[in-house]
């Protein structure tokens, strides 16, 4: 069965295609040309939401299947930010290390070297006949330093709960049993079995 992503972020790609084996998965961007799409909902749900109902109307193929995700990470000391701005937290334009070193610096300005975080995933899937939503969680701590080069995003400063190392150090096989997009990921196999 053929499964469209809503998205072209290689890190994510990767993950997904890792974790749902069933399928043939194909970033749109493979289909047609890349657009904007305005991720402008009230939280996570709703932002996978509009890209999975973005692309599958852009496609205009009824029998895909298209799956969106959104994510981030929501810092306790940060009052759950940079939560669905996690990806323009430095600006709109801003890069994966520019987001991460501005959560870095932060915390840091609230005079902790570490807080309590966890990162939230939602995801859509939209078919022709219907619309579902599932999330995933990973709890852990958000440091105010960055460790290792692996993964991406807000990895290298973000050490799961049970782990004495970042993201950014483990195996990537580690994070992909407990990633909140692995957790998401489960669920929404669960439904594409019943489509
Ligand atoms: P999205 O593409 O709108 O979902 O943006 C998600 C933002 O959160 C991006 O800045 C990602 O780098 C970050 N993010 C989401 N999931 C992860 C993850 O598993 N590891 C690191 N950063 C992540």
């Amino acid at each position: 069965m053929k499964l469209v992503l809503a998205t072209s972020n290689k890190g994510k790609v990767r993950e997904i295609k890792a974790l749902c084996e069933k399928f043939e998965v194909i970033p749109y961007s493979e289909l047609i040309e890349e657009f904007e799409i305005v991720e402008d909902g009230d939280t996570f749900k709703e932002n996978a939401l509009i890209k999975a109902r973005a692309v599958f109307k852009a496609l205009d193929n009824k029998e895909l299947i298209v799956m969106a995700d959104d994510s981030g990470i929501s810092v306790d000391v940060l009052e759950g930010a940079p939560g669905i701005f996690s990806a323009r937290y430095a600006g709109e334009n801003a890069t994966d290390k520019d987001n991460l070193y501005k959560l870095v610096e932060d915390i840091k300005a609230k005079g902790v070297q570490s807080s309590p975080a966890h990162y939230t995933a939602a995801i859509a899937i939209v078919t022709k006949d219907a619309e579902y939503s599932v999330h995933g969680w990973m709890y852990g701590t958000a440091l105010a330093q960055t460790k290792g080069k692996g993964g991406f995003g807000y990895d290298p400063m973000f050490i799961p709960d049970g782990y004495e190392d970042t993201l950014g150090e483990l195996e990537e096989s580690v994070k992909r049993k407990l990633s909140h997009r692995a957790k998401a990921l489960a669920l929404a196999g669960l439904v594409l079995e019943t489509l």
